[in-house]
């Protein structure tokens, strides 16, 4: 039996705090947060529930049977999320694929041509994909290493490519439909990621019914039956090392004792704060992880509305509503004073798919946008008049976007708070409020591919157990990394 120091209870922590402890491990969770979860939380106020970071995730067969090997997917209420469209001169509630295509083609038909062909090679993409699941019997067995050895070209292909770029192949720079696909998901992330985002978001998104923090707390409760101990308010301020190997964590003053290591948190901070001896690293290692590029983070605005459920599906029609303005938006000027009037932005309501997750006759709605990287001087520069103000003229600027879809959205508003880039890095410490690992741009990599995930670091006996172990991060690389450092520890 060895003792395990566990950095964060994010679904990267709580999975391996579970599958180790199962093991007969002596495990223990530090949290900084009061409640585990990490990006995988939520609260409450006013009686409206709302979502703290993620309200989906994909790959449900690999997260599906990581739930039933720790012995809890029957306690966990997973539900499809489908999604609805809106762009303009579109708007759509999607189940698949197919289904989008022809809506598309059906919107836009003096650009029928040019989609048509765009869809073909994103057909392509997904169809590799598909074929890379393994073989399940002799007949797929002999012809996989075909399979894989074609696939691989084309991935290389697309890997190193934007989605910007790669959309610029089919349609006008100028027309909406470029506008509109090269904004799904992350700017110029990699091309290769929208066959993945087709395939997920379209045909493999799940959410929890009782919200994501029942989700949390489920693997906290098992975790705790199983003989581990999680610390809540504790924030590890070290990594202690002794001739190069993980022996412990500091936190609170205390030294507790490890045989293992794991950061379930934060990459760079844990060798760029938390190591309490960076002289064992490489210069080289500590300047690539100090320019290393992370994924962009949100702004959100969180409603409760005095609006009864059956008025809110007459509006929204689903939980989750992408809404494409088509304007052109520059995630990399970060002084554009009016970015977040024209930006898109995502819609969710916990509410719709659960009355429960509000007061009675009334509805919950939270309106994501996409942040640049230190907007605005990274929010005022630690003035708080000035964060104060943008953050009022953000959380304006996208309510009036909600008022496309709810008329008069702002004569129903009975709750409302914020939440910036700055507020989800107090929250959960990832830098930036990197709200998904590292970059999904495929020119600012620290990991040479996307698809692996690497849970070994250069100092031994510490593992990453987080989604950082994998460039673009997730809930299901958060469990992947999980698993893997599980499985390193007999
Ligand atoms: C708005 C939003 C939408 C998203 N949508 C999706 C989606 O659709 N699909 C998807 O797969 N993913 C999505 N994600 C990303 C996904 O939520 C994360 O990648 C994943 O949950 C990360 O899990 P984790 O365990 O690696 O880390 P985290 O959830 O970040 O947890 C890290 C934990 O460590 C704690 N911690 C950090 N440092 C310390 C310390 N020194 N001491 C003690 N505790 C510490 C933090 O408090 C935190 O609780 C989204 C994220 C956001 C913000």
């Amino acid at each position: 039996m060895s003792s395990i120091a566990i950095i964060g209870s994010g679904m990267g922590g709580l999975v391996a705090g579970n599958l180790l402890a199962k093991k007969g491990h002596k495990v223990t969770i530090f949290e900084s947060h009061s409640t585990p979860g990490g990006y995988t939380t939520g609260f409450w106020r006013k009686g409206f529930y709302f979502e703290s970071g993620t309200f989906s995730f994909e790959s449900s067969q690999h997260v599906f049977s990581v739930m039933k090997d720790i012995g809890v997917f029957d306690k966990i209420e997973f539900t499809r999320q489908y999604g609805r469209w809106i762009a303009p001169q579109f708007d759509c509630v999607v189940h698949s694929w197919n289904e989008l295509k022809t809506a598309i083609l059906d919107a836009y038909p003096s650009e029928k041509m040019y989609f048509t062909r765009y869809f073909a090679e994103v057909d392509t993409m997904c169809n590799v994909m598909r074929s890379l699941t393994p073989p399940k019997n002799v007949f797929s067995a002999i012809a996989y290493p075909f399979k894989l050895m074609r696939g691989m070209t084309i991935l290389k292909k697309y890997d190193k490519m934007t989605a910007s770029e790669f959309t610029a192949q089919y349609l006008e720079k100028d027309s909406i439909g470029y506008q509109v696909l090269k904004d799904m998901g992350y700017p110029d992330m990699s091309a290769l990621i929208i066959a993945g985002a087709v395939l997920s978001f379209l045909e493999d998104y799940w959410t929890v019914k009782t919200g994501m923090q029942s989700w949390a707390d489920v693997l906290a409760d098992n975790f705790k039956k199983l003989g581990g101990e999680l610390m809540l308010n504790s924030y590890v301020d070290k990594i202690i090392t002794k001739n190069g190997v993980a022996v412990g964590v500091s936190c609170g003053g205390k030294t507790y004792d490890a045989d293992y290591v794991l950061s379930a948190s934060d990459y760079k901070k844990t060798f760029l704060k938390l190591l309490d001896d960076t002289s064992m690293l490489p210069k080289a290692f500590i300047e690539k992880l100090e320019n290393a590029a992370v994924s962009e983070s949100f702004f959100t605005v969180y409603l409760g509305l005095n609006l009864p459920y059956e008025k809110m599906k007459e509006y929204l029609k689903v939980p989750h509503v992408s809404y494409h303005t088509g304007q052109s938006v520059d995630f990399n000027n970060t002084r554009e004073e009016n970015f977040f009037e024209k930006t898109s932005c995502m819609f969710y309501s916990p509410s719709l798919h659960n009355p429960e997750l509000a007061p009675k006759g009334k509805s919950s709605l939270m309106i994501t946008a996409m942040s640049p990287h230190k907007w605005m001087n990274n929010w005022g520069v630690g003035n708080k008049q000035m964060y104060k103000k943008l953050k009022e003229n953000v959380k304006n600027a996208l309510i009036e976007k909600a008022s496309a879809i709810i008329p008069n959205v702002k004569k129903h508003i009975v709750y409302d708070d914020a939440a910036t880039p700055l507020t989800y890095e107090r929250y959960t410490h990832n830098t930036d409020g990197a709200s998904s690992a590292w970059s999904w741009n495929p020119h600012k990599r620290f990991y040479k591919n996307i698809i692996s995930t690497r849970v070994n670091t250069l100092v031994k006996n510490l593992y990453i157990s987080s989604c950082w172990s994998n460039q673009i991060g997730g809930v299901p690389g958060a469990i992947s990394a999980a698993y893997k450092c599980a499985k390193k520890i007999q």
